[in-house]
């Protein structure tokens, strides 16, 4: 019997909006040409015909308000961030790829936050992830890679995080978007990055389909080194009480360094080193050109519409 797809779309719509996702699209495989070739939707399914991208947003207060209040934490950040909505998120993608088997698909979900820490094999960066889950997120129609090669939205600007799950279902690909530019190079996002891991002068091009986005070289161990270790202070624990900071070495960082760092932040910082975050300030404080300024959960209230 012959599928039908246009069914099987709605349906997968349907299933990830009851998982709570804001964003759902359709990306076809070839809008993956700029990619290495161990993270190409093909390299988790030999068959691969399109990735289904989807997203969910940040509580919106909850994101803006972080160390910036009273309270002076980060708590509800860490704790649904890294808990809330990345349940949601893989639990949605769980939910989207029975969906496609169901209707006689094969399906890959596909993770979020794993690294491979070091190069590996023909793959000559570090911290890389086995797939582009931004790189979806563009070829789906969701938006665009800004400066801080981060997925800008028109809806909510950076305020989301993404997953995928590859399919061998042949489901019509959405238009990438083609609004007006989501990232007008305001330089906000270089400013506010305590440990100068992105650098204004020096660009990656990142190729998705017909587009190409320039996005700022990230010293990816500089930024990991706040981001991941949370070895500075400023960027957050300090408002948990965690005020050690190491400082990296000048120049490259090893390995080592970040093992030496957190054994010193382990025995200046006590127990309180387990319980802090670091902000990511490089993508709170970018806010696409037409956002600016603009009560978001205002703007999107159901009783608004
Ligand atoms: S902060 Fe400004 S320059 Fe950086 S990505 Fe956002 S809009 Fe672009």
């Amino acid at each position: 019997m012959k599928t039908d797809m246009a069914e099987l779309r709605r349906k997968i719509i349907k299933v990830a909006g009851e998982g709570c996702m804001d964003f759902t699209g359709f990306a076809s495989v070839d809008r993956f040409n700029g990619v290495h070739n161990r993270m190409r939707p093909e390299a988790h399914l030999n068959d691969a015909k399109c990735v289904v991208s989807i997203g969910i947003r940040y509580p919106l207060a909850m994101y803006e308000n972080a160390g910036r209040t009273k309270a002076e934490s980060y708590m509800s950040m860490d704790m649904y961030e890294n808990n809330a909505m990345e349940t949601a998120l893989l639990q949605a993608a769980m939910d989207v790829a029975r969906t496609l088997e169901d209707f006689g698909f094969n399906a890959v979900p596909i993770t979020t936050k794993m690294y491979r820490v070091q190069p590996y094999k023909d793959i000559k960066e570090c911290w890389t992830q086995d797939f582009r889950n931004d790189v979806a997120a563009v070829a789906a129609g969701h938006g665009e890679l800004g400066f801080n090669g981060v997925v800008i939205t028109p809806k909510y600007g950076t305020r989301q995080m993404f997953t995928s799950v590859v399919t061998d279902a042949p489901i019509d690909a959405d238009k990438m978007y083609e609004g007006p530019a989501l990232c007008d190079k305001c330089m906000k996002c270089v400013q506010a990055c305590k440990m100068n891991a992105i650098s204004s002068k020096d660009y990656d091009k990142v190729v998705v389909g017909d587009k190409n986005f320039y996005v700022v070289k990230k010293d990816k161990w500089r930024c990991m080194w706040s981001k991941k270790f949370m070895l500075n202070a400023e960027m957050g624990p300090r408002l948990h009480g965690m005020n050690v900071s190491v400082e990296p070495p000048k120049g490259e960082i090893a390995e080592d360094d970040v093992r030496k760092a957190l054994s010193e932040k382990g025995q200046k910082g006590g127990l309180q080193t387990w319980y802090t975050y670091s902000m990511r300030e490089c993508e709170r404080e970018c806010v696409p050109p037409h956002l600016r300024g603009v009560d978001l959960v205002k703007k999107y209230a159901k009783s608004a519409e």
